[in-house]
């Protein structure tokens, strides 16, 4: 979905993230792929899917070699990091169309007003949450994470992890249409997980987490129906000044929508890197299966349809 040119941005909802190591997090910092530490931090993290994938040669150089970056301050060394300077590069929907670093505040930004009016309708208040912005490695409530993992929430910090790279891997690697929908759907996914904290839910990800009927697919697919019912209701999502974030919904946006949920499912992740599909490994469900939930979402626009512990299968 393309954003209202003339709509503002709300930066404090997002921070930077930037390059640093073994900051924060747990002592002594865990590194994904690195053995025992990287799967205790994958079942802590809600990693938006084909970790595996993302991992596929190219990490380990990712942030090698920057200088760390003294957070506390702001201050973020030189290296390509996103820097928190960046963030005042994005005042309007306008900029959001034209950088991915700003389309991510605007996602946000549009999500939280969409929840936050939304759950007192079901009895609930939102807790907004925010945003790390990173590029190549940051710390997190969850450990150490750099870009191979993806796009994730962490329920430690309720936070959400964004590498700005990641959109060029969704389209490029995962194979995904470089649509808007398609990037602003990896965003209202994490924030998915967020609303699963807030209802107490997560851990059933933690309890079972493979196969194609395992809790863990079932709090995937919840929260790519999560991210549907946000598309349904995106257009009524405003800015402080009440001006519509986002401009109307077009049948290509949805394309985009699905060209990204069917790119991250296991089936078609498992068929590229080991050839064949394991269903018995699945963590998020099935190309299709994250299709179906995510329309279910956007035809209901009701998350009390999203309940994906209340039928029988899921994939
Ligand atoms: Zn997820």
């Amino acid at each position: 979905m393309s954003f209202n040119d003339s709509a503002q941005l709300d930066t404090s909802q997002v921070q930077s993230g930037g390059s640093g190591g073994g900051g924060g997090g747990f002592p002594g910092g865990m590194q994904v792929g690195g053995g025992i530490g990287g799967l205790i931090l994958l079942v802590l993290m809600l990693i938006f899917g084909g970790g595996k994938l993302l991992g596929g040669g190219d990490s380990g150089s990712s942030a090698g070699g920057l200088p760390s970056q003294q957070l506390e301050s702001g201050q973020v060394a030189a290296g390509g990091q996103v820097d928190q300077g960046e963030f005042s590069q994005c005042r309007t929907g306008a900029d959001a169309n034209k950088n991915d670093v700003c389309l991510i505040i605007a996602t946000v930004n549009s999500v939280q007003d969409y929840w936050g009016k939304t759950l007192p309708r079901y009895q609930m208040n939102y807790e907004p949450v925010r945003t790390v912005i990173y590029q190549g490695q940051t710390p997190s409530g969850c450990g150490t994470a750099n870009s191979q993992v993806g796009p994730f929430y962490c329920p430690l910090d309720s936070k959400v992890y964004v590498d700005a790279s990641f959109f060029q891997e969704l389209e490029g690697k995962f194979g995904a249409d470089g649509g808007q929908l398609a990037k602003e759907y990896v965003i209202a996914h994490e924030y998915g997980h967020h609303i699963q904290n807030q209802l107490g839910i997560l851990n059933r990800a933690q309890q079972d987490p493979q196969g194609p009927n395992s809790g863990a697919v079932r709090i995937e697919l919840m929260a790519d129906c999560l991210a549907g019912t946000w598309v349904k209701h995106a257009t009524e999502t405003t800015d402080a000044n009440g001006t519509p974030l986002l401009k109307p919904i077009t049948e290509s946006d949805i394309t985009s929508a699905l060209s990204a949920a069917s790119a991250v499912g296991d089936d078609r992740i498992q068929k590229k890197m080991q050839g064949r599909v394991t269903p018995e490994n699945w963590t998020h469900g099935s190309s299709e299966a994250r299709m179906n939930w995510f329309m279910q979402g956007y035809e209901t626009g009701d998350l009390n349809q999203c309940n994906t512990f209340g039928v029988d299968t899921v994939s």
